[in-house]
């Protein structure tokens, strides 16, 4: 799309109706015919009625474009979600009283340069197909595939400009917002793949939720006392995760994924004194649990010892 023109949720996150989507895998050099721009009768009929979930990079430039606070922002303009059938929390934007987009006029998306990533794939859909390795030695099978999303509302499949997907996605942005979104989609796909077996707990969920939409928050931690006496950043590294918030929003998908995932090599790295402490601390309860498990069991054994001088002193009786 060239103009500022709407489009709805792309099905990348959200499905809005499974029924519409072709069933024919596309490459990035499959061709798409398709075009949305202020002419087609259509135009704003897909902001409504639809489930735009927020990566986080939507959220932080949409909210730098409006210059609001994360807070704020997530306030006015978002409710809450979860993400891919997973029970990670996110957020989706707020439609109004008539199920619109709060963003949409009738002279089209009035944040157009800033329009979240679905917005942006829309009528095309991104899946990725992921399988575990039968042996751990062996690298997990994925590939990446497109769909078409066809609704009887939308027009733009009639006009006549033709493309590849792959120019498709640099006319719209969205090699750069794939980018950015990358490895925090890396982790949603991750708990997707696990299912709800594995049990996450409700403060692992907080901090996803909160560092998956409110940078604000999320420096604040970053630079409270206790979380840098506990993980080693050099100055630089510092300076950028305070000024810089596309740096901090990247850290915080690798302290995510080292915190809640366990994902190894992200950068992250505990102080060694506060991992001295931390093994000292676990020898300590260890060497109490043992001290613990040795009173029992001599309890135990005296207990038993007292039950057979019982038992032996009534026999002895009895006779
Ligand atoms: S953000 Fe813009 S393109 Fe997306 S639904 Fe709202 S008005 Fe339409
Ligand atoms: S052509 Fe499709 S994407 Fe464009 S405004 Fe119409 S319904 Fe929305």
């Amino acid at each position: 799309m060239t103009q500022q023109a709407p489009e709805s949720n792309s099905p990348t996150l959200f499905a809005k109706n499974p029924s519409n989507i072709l069933p024919h895998k596309l490459t990035l050099d499959s061709k798409l015919r398709f075009r949305c721009h202020p002419g087609v009768s259509c135009f704003t009929a897909c902001c409504g009625n639809i489930n735009i979930v927020l990566t986080p990079y939507d959220i932080l430039r949409i909210r730098r474009a409006l210059n609001l606070p994360a807070q704020e922002f997530l306030l006015r303009f978002t409710t809450p979600v979860y993400l891919e059938q997973t029970d990670l929390p996110g957020v989706k934007i707020l439609l109004d009283e008539d199920g619109r987009c709060p963003f949409v006029t009738e002279e089209g998306c009035t944040i157009y340069s800033y329009r979240p990533t679905t917005c942006r794939y829309y009528p095309v859909g991104m899946s990725y197909f992921r399988e575990a390795p039968a042996d751990k030695n062996e690298a997990s099978i994925s590939e990446e595939f497109y769909f078409l999303v066809k609704e009887d509302h939308c027009k733009g499949h009639q006009e006549e400009k033709t493309q590849t997907i792959r120019e498709w996605r640099i006319d719209q942005g969205i090699d750069e917002s794939d980018l950015m979104n990358k490895e925090w989609m890396e982790l949603v796909m991750r708990r997707k793949s696990f299912g709800r077996q594995a049990t996450l707990s409700e403060p692992a969920k907080r901090i996803f939720f909160m560092a998956s939409t409110d940078l604000d928050k999320f420096r604040e931690m970053v630079f409270s006392p206790s979380f840098q006496n506990t993980y080693d950043f050099d100055e630089q590294t510092l300076a950028k995760l305070r000024e810089d918030d596309v740096e901090l929003m990247r850290f915080s998908f690798r302290f995510l994924a080292a915190t809640i995932f366990g994902i190894p090599d992200s950068g992250l790295k505990v102080k060694e004194e506060r991992l001295k402490q931390k093994i000292e601390q676990m020898k300590q309860n260890r060497d109490q649990a043992e001290q613990r498990a040795e009173e029992t069991y001599k309890e135990l054994l005296k207990d038993h010892e007292d039950l057979k001088r019982q038992v032996a002193e009534k026999q002895k009786g009895d006779r």
